[in-house]
């Protein structure tokens, strides 16, 4: 990793409270500092925002006052707080105060599950998503063996009289995970204005039963029907829904989260620190076509403060694995003729399907001047990183190509640029050294492997699977890994934003279940300190802020994570125990925002 030099300047700020009596104290606690010039510890005292001791219990103890609160962990393990790199705030705060039915696939439980969410929203605002039957086709935890393909026939199906008589005061709009069909209730035809004598928009269906009633379920172009009745998210909702999103963050240790965020999204997390809301630290990255107004405001890399801060720019390539969208430059095994697609952002590109039409022995830039490259050289002079999303063999060796030339016209592949591709998920065999030579960062999120592995030889086969998450090469050619949940997940299964399934997923590369049992391409497998390195330190240095975060040490910000089960020890030995660990306390600038309760 190429490190700035670290100047301690708050140490010295530190050096100078050292006389006056801590805030809080921790004692009693197995310390991981990550810090290598003093890596373990057993206490740490806190003045303010700010870590001033990391030492012996005595030592520490000798620093308390009578306002000072002392926390005995008895034993419990202590980690720097965990920096989510990757986390969709917006989305999972919808699922997290709406409705999340993606395991769901029969009646009962899909009109209990929609009943649930009129409870948490108020009298007249939209349930929405929903994503029903993501596990009807392959059981969650299943490596994907034996499964051909969806059965259409038999699919779980509802209709609105289900949940009409639970929803009298919500109009509910939800969808089935592949997008294939969405159902209205009632009250959201009736706000649509669709009814029995509505004709469908070519390319859409509005589906009737035998008696010629409409049964609330919406497909294609039909589905624009409702969608543009829906009002904008009230911000009282949006609020609720940050709030969800941190609550679920600080139960998991995580005190950064890095974002991708709008604008008005950002409005609500401004509204919640001017209330004192906020118990984690929202990194702002918008997207990268909105750089002419960025730039042109001077919003540069490090905009913001502590809290809120803008990080990087975003940017996409390509779609998911998840929708076969990523692009590849041979066909998906299970859907011959597909490749995948580019992303809006990329368009137009250099020549007319550029993209779509490179052969493996091509380079991107041999096509010309795309948008990408040229929003790209907008964002180089506000320092401002690209991250940018690129999931198949081909869509990683676009982004490769582009950084390459844009890094080479400013004359930055040497220099400290910290410049990111999200996901990197299956790699080109030929792409390893490369990644490395250009000094990129992998913003990958592990947990892919133990959700995706259900399909993914049946749709990319054995042979590219050998390139997918791929972080032991990434590692090896040189590359910074950074780790995140990208939480709320995919359609198809949520990705909690709680680091022990990432670290599980990294040093196992199996399912929630232990399947393969010797792990899936188990040449990959990281070590346990690795993972939790890619989720604190290395996703801190990602961001510039490797003088405040990342390790526990003295001058840092005191952003600190207790766990009841030592991660590095079972990590090593017992990786399943992973699974069952929980945060004792989260502490985010020296403020305990959560503590277990016994
Ligand atoms: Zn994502």
């Amino acid at each position: 990793m190429r490190r700035a030099v670290m100047v301690p300047l708050l140490w010295l700020t530190s050096a100078c409270a050292a006389g006056d009596a801590a805030d809080l104290i921790l004692v009693n606690g197995n310390v991981y500092t990550l810090d290598e010039t003093q890596p373990r510890a057993e206490a740490i005292a806190i003045s303010g925002e700010w870590i001033t001791a990391v030492g012996s219990n005595g030592d520490i103890r000798r620093l308390a006052g009578p306002t000072t609160r002392t926390i005995d962990l008895a034993g419990a393990h202590v980690f720097p707080g965990f920096n989510d790199g990757h986390v969709h705030v917006q989305s999972t705060g919808a699922l997290l105060s709406g409705v999340n039915l993606l395991d769901v696939h029969e009646a009962g439980l899909f009109a209990e599950r929609v009943k649930g969410a009129t409870t948490r929203l108020p009298e007249g605002s939209w349930i929405t998503r929903g994503d029903w039957g993501a596990y009807e086709q392959w059981g969650a935890g299943s490596t994907g063996g034996g499964n051909t393909g969806r059965q259409e026939a038999g699919r779980f199906t509802p209709h609105r009289d289900l949940i009409d008589s639970v929803t009298p005061n919500h109009p509910v709009f939800v969808r089935s995970f592949d997008g294939e069909m969405y159902l209205a209730n009632s009250k959201a035809l009736e706000a649509a204005g669709v009814d029995e004598n509505t004709r469908p928009p070519s390319g859409g269906v509005i589906e009737k039963d035998a008696s010629g009633r409409l049964t609330g379920i919406l497909r294609g172009a039909a589905t624009r029907l409702v969608q543009r009745a829906i009002p904008p998210i009230p911000f009282d909702q949006r609020l609720a829904a940050v709030r969800a999103v941190m609550r679920e963050a600080r139960e998991g240790g995580i005190t950064t989260i890095q974002d991708i965020t709008s604008a008005e999204q950002l409005e609500a997390y401004r509204e919640l620190q001017r209330r004192g809301e906020l118990t984690v630290r929202f990194m702002i990255r918008p997207s990268l076509d909105n750089v002419t107004h960025t730039a042109g405001l001077g919003i540069t890399q490090g905009f913001g403060d502590n809290w809120l801060k803008f990080i990087g720019y975003k940017a996409w390539v390509d779609g998911i694995m998840g929708s076969s969208g990523a692009m590849f430059f041979e066909d998906y095994d299970h859907d011959p003729g597909n490749r995948g697609y580019v992303r809006q952002i990329m368009l137009p590109e250099a020549r007319e399907g550029a993209g779509m039409s490179m052969r493996e022995d091509q380079r991107y830039t041999d096509f010309g001047v795309g948008n990408l490259e040229r929003l790209l050289n907008e964002a180089v002079p506000t320092g401002l990183a690209p991250h940018v999303h690129a999931i198949g063999d081909k869509g990683v060796r676009i982004v490769l190509d582009v950084f390459e030339r844009v890094l080479n016209q400013h004359d930055l592949v040497d220099a400290d640029h910290r410049w990111r591709v999200i996901h990197a998920q299956v790699m080109h065999p030929d792409d390893f050294p490369r990644f490395g030579e250009l000094n990129l960062v992998a913003e990958v999120n592990p947990y892919h492997i133990s959700d995706d592995m259900r399909w993914m030889e049946e749709r990319i086969g054995a042979d590219r699977s050998k390139g997918a998450y791929a972080f032991r090469d990434l590692k090896e050619a040189g590359v910074v890994l950074v780790f995140g949940s990208d939480s709320p997940g995919t359609n198809a299964a949520r990705y909690f934003l709680s680091p022990i399934y990432g670290l599980y997923a990294a040093v196992t590369r199996q399912t929630l279940t232990g399947e393969p049992a010797e792990g899936w391409f188990p040449e990959q497998r990281l070590t346990i300190e690795e993972a939790i390195e890619a989720y604190t330190k290395n996703s801190a240095w990602a961001s510039f802020e490797e003088d405040i975060k990342g390790t526990l040490t003295v001058g840092k910000l005191a952003d600190i994570a207790v766990f009841d089960t030592d991660l590095m020890d079972v990590g090593a030995r017992e990786p399943a125990r992973l699974l069952d660990a929980k945060v004792n306390y989260t502490i985010v600038g020296g403020r305990v925002v959560y503590e277990r309760s016994p």
